[in-house]
C-alpha cells in the first residue's frame, strides 16, 4: 500500500536518560532509561498512575522533563529541531477529541494538509478500513472507529516512529483487534511503536520489548518470553486451603522451582505442569490437606508484575 520506511534495526530511533517528571506533590517518573530501536513495538506496562502517559508526554514534546534526557532521532527538544521531530512522530492519546461535525474525510483531509509529505486521504481510509464511514460526522462513530481515526490522524504524515498512550482502553474485544491491525500493517512497513498499556495480553501480543513500570520507575525490561523465564517456572498451580499449606515442604519438591503468597492462595512455580501436579498432590493428600481451589495457567505478565511488586496490573 506504502512505500516502506526504511529500516536499520541497530539504529536508536529515540532515547530517554534518567527522565524524572515532578509535579508539586507527586513524582509521576523518578528516573526512566530506555532505548528504541527501529522497527521495534516497546511497550510501556504498567498499573493505573506508574507514570507510564508522563513518559510519553515527555518523549513527545508535550511536557518537559524536570530532569534527564530525551533524545529523538538523536534530537533533543527546544534546541532547534522541534518542526523536524514533530514531522516524523505520530501520537495517539488516551483521549482524542475531534470535530463532531466533520466527516471521516474531512479530518483526515484537515490532518494531511499539516504534513508536508505523507499518506493520501484515501489510503489512510483504507488503511483505516473506514471506506463504508468516510461520508460519516465524527459524532456518529463508534468509540472504536473513532480510535481508528485517531490512528489514521496519527498516521497520515507517514511517522517513523508512533507514540500510542493506551490505545485500546475501553474499546470491546472486536474494536480491539482491529486497531491491533492497524498497528501491525504500519510495523510490517517499518514503523516503530512505542505503547502503553494495562492490559498484559495486549504488550504480550504487540511487543517484542517490554518495560514494566511502577511508580515511575521501571522494574523490569526485556522481551516478553526473557520477562517470563525470569519467573523461574513458566507454569503455575495455585492452590488454596482452610488448612495451613506448607510452602517450605512445597517447594522443596523437585518439579517446583519456588512458591509466591498471593492473597489467600500459594502459587507454585514449575515448569512442566503434568511431571509437577502428581506429586504435590501426592504431597497434599499425604498431609491430609482439602482444597478449596486448584487451577493451573501458563504464566503471564501479569505473574511477572506480582511476583515483582506483590500486585495485580489491574488492582487499584
Ligand atoms: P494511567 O494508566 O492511569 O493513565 P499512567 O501510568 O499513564 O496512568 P500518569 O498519567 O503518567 O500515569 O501519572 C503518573 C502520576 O503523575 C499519577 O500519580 C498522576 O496523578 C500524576 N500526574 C500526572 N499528570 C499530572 C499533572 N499534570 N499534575 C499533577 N500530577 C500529575
Amino acid at each position: 500500500m506504502s512505500a516502506r520506511i526504511p529500516v536499520d534495526t541497530a539504529s536508536c530511533v529515540a532515547r530517554c536518560v534518567d527522565l524524572v517528571k515532578r509535579y508539586a506533590d507527586v513524582t509521576a517518573v523518578a528516573g526512566i532509561d530506555l532505548e528504541l530501536r527501529a522497527g521495534q513495538c516497546f511497550g510501556l506496562l504498567g498499573p493505573n498512575g506508574a507514570g507510564k502517559t508522563t513518559t510519553i508526554e515527555m518523549m513527545v514534546g508535550l511536557t518537559p522533563c524536570t530532569s534527564g534526557v530525551v533524545e529523538m532521532f538523536g534530537m533533543r527538544w527546544g534546541t532547534g529541531h522541534d518542526a523536524d521531530i514533530r514531522g516524523r512522530i505520530g501520537v495517539v492519546l488516551q483521549e482524542t477529541q475531534l470535530a463532531d461535525k466533520l466527516t471521516v474525510e474531512e479530518v483526515i483531509r484537515m490532518f494531511r494538509s499539516f504534513y508536508p509529505r505523507g499518506h493520501s486521504v484515501d489510503q489512510v481510509i483504507d488503511m483505516l478500513a473506514l471506506g463504508p464511514k468516510r461520508k460519516a460526522r465524527y459524532h456518529q462513530l463508534s468509540g472504536g472507529q473513532k480510535q481508528r481515526v485517531a490512528l489514521g490522524v496519527a498516521l497520515v504524515g507517514q511517522p517513523e516512529l508512533l507514540f500510542l498512550d493506551e490505545p485500546t482502553t475501553g474499546l470491546d474485544p472486536q474494536a480491539r483487534m482491529s486497531v491491533w491491525e492497524i498497528v501491525e500493517q504500519y510495523r510490517r512497513d517499518g514503523g516503530t511503536v512505542v505503547l502503553t498499556t494495562h492490559y498484559m495480553e495486549e504488550a504480550a501480543h504487540m511487543c517484542d520489548r517490554i518495560a514494566i513500570i511502577d511508580h515511575g520507575k521501571i522494574i523490569a525490561a526485556g522481551t516478553p518470553s526473557e520477562l517470563i523465564a525470569a519467573l523461574g517456572g513458566t507454569q503455575l498451580i495455585e492452590l488454596e486451603s482452610d488448612q495451613e499449606l506448607d510452602a517450605a515442604a512445597l517447594s522443596a519438591l523437585p518439579s517446583v522451582h519456588s512458591t509466591t503468597n498471593r492473597g489467600r492462595r500459594l502459587v507454585l512455580h514449575v515448569d512442566a505442569m503434568t511431571k509437577a501436579l502428581p506429586p504435590v498432590l501426592e504431597h497434599l493428600q499425604r498431609a491430609d490437606v482439602e482444597l478449596s481451589h486448584l487451577s493451573t495457567h501458563d504464566a503471564t505478565l501479569d505473574d511477572v508484575f506480582v511476583s515483582l511488586t506483590g500486585r495485580g496490573l489491574r488492582d487499584e
